[in-house]
């Protein structure tokens, strides 16, 4: 049997947007297009926006469609150093995704606990220490631990220094509940192979009245907002992952049962902690510490026995360079080495594959 137990890394397509797609294949328009292949084309794109934007509480028009939460983070951060060749502060969480704090622009990181929460006091100091920054970036759900941030929080004390505030909802949507007014942020980063759509794919969400970021120029797609000609099919197939993923939101409830059952019976046959625990986490993540083991050789190991997951960061992978997200929780730098391995849940995930892959962990872990 094989387990695919790394949906924080891309999960598989739902079989719905198979289906819709498949059926998409055998036709052609341009969705830019005037004539009535076209126009059927546009109206695969305004039916998925309609359905992300009911998803989110939202208009529809404030969604706009990229290929992916790279392109979104970079259209935010970029946009926003541009406009001030670089001269405006830009604060983000020292655990954001490598397409925020990596994107080629000066920012300044935020430190989070050794739970790996942004700490607010910490906060709302750099806040106050200089000029009001422009941008606050933080994610909802880190890609890693799983572990979720008070991003509702941050946005109010950002606001009280006019601060814009961004954030990357990829790991979260669909995942927990997220509406961008709950949240009170500007902008909203989604990707549709996270929750059961196409790999490069993905929306910008932008609140009403503020200004429009805009990365790639050009044709006058999405509303002149974003150029390149639309991807259609991944787009369709995102608006219908986006209301499949939130219809069954509720599963989470499942999947966090077997995630907190596969820790506790790998807690209890080797040296292993939970990274994150003891903080609030989505239900379908874990990141296991095991003491006296190398990341690699453990993801390394798993891959033997059929099981895919990760050692932490899918998104950095092929290097084997220590992870920011852990160093930023000081964890890297521990007296006794350990090796982390990333489980992450899914909506195919079955009891089968949560038993077996006990049985093979348990193996893989066990105290010498
Ligand atoms: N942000 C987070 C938190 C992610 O997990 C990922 C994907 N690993 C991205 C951004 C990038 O998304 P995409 O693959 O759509 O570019």
């Amino acid at each position: 049997m094989k387990i695919y137990f790394d949906h924080n890394a891309t999960t598989p397509v739902r079989a719905e947007v198979k289906e819709l797609i498949t059926q998409m294949l055998g036709e052609v328009g341009n969705a830019a297009s005037i004539h009535g292949y076209g126009r059927a084309a546009q109206h695969y794109v305004e039916q998925a926006r309609r359905s992300l934007a009911a998803t989110l509480d939202v208009d529809a028009n404030q969604v706009i469609f990229n290929s992916g939460a790279t392109e979104g983070n970079n259209t935010v951060i970029k946009y926003f150093a541009q406009k001030t060749d670089g001269r405006g502060r830009i604060l983000v969480s020292s655990i954001e995704h490598p397409s925020v704090i990596h994107c080629g622009v000066n920012v300044e990181t935020i430190p989070v606990s050794s739970a790996g929460v942004v700490d607010l006091n910490q906060f709302e100091a750099m806040m106050g220490a200089g000029d009001a920054p422009l941008l606050v970036s933080v994610m909802l759900v880190n890609n890693e631990t799983g572990v979720i941030q008070p991003v509702a929080e941050i946005a109010k004390i950002a606001k009280k220094y006019g601060s814009l505030v961004h954030c990357d909802a990829v790991q979260a949507y669909g995942r927990m509940a997220v509406t961008r007014h709950d949240l009170g942020v500007d902008y909203m980063t989604l990707s549709a192979h996270k929750i059961g759509g196409l790999q490069g794919v993905g929306a910008l969400i932008i609140a009403p009245r503020v200004e429009v970021p805009i990365l790639l120029h050009g044709g006058g797609q999405e509303r002149r907002q974003r150029a390149g000609t639309s991807n259609v099919m991944g787009i369709a197939g995102f608006g219908r992952a986006a209301q499949l993923a939130v219809e069954n939101l509720g599963h989470m409830g499942q999947l966090a049962l077997w995630r907190d059952q596969i820790e506790g019976e790998l807690k209890s046959c080797a040296s292993v902690s939970v990274v994150g625990d003891g903080a609030d986490r989505v239900g379908n993540t874990s990141l296991i510490a095991v003491e006296g083991q190398e990341s690699d050789v453990l993801m390394m190991r798993f891959d033997l026995e059929g099981v895919a997951v990760s050692t932490g960061s899918a998104c950095s992978s092929g290097s084997s360079q220590k992870s920011h997200v852990l160093h930023a929780m000081g964890l890297d730098d521990s007296r006794v080495p350990q090796g982390f391995v990333r489980i992450s849940l899914g909506h195919t995930t079955t009891p089968d594959e949560v038993a077996q892959f006990i049985k093979i962990a348990q193996k893989i872990l066990a105290k010498k």
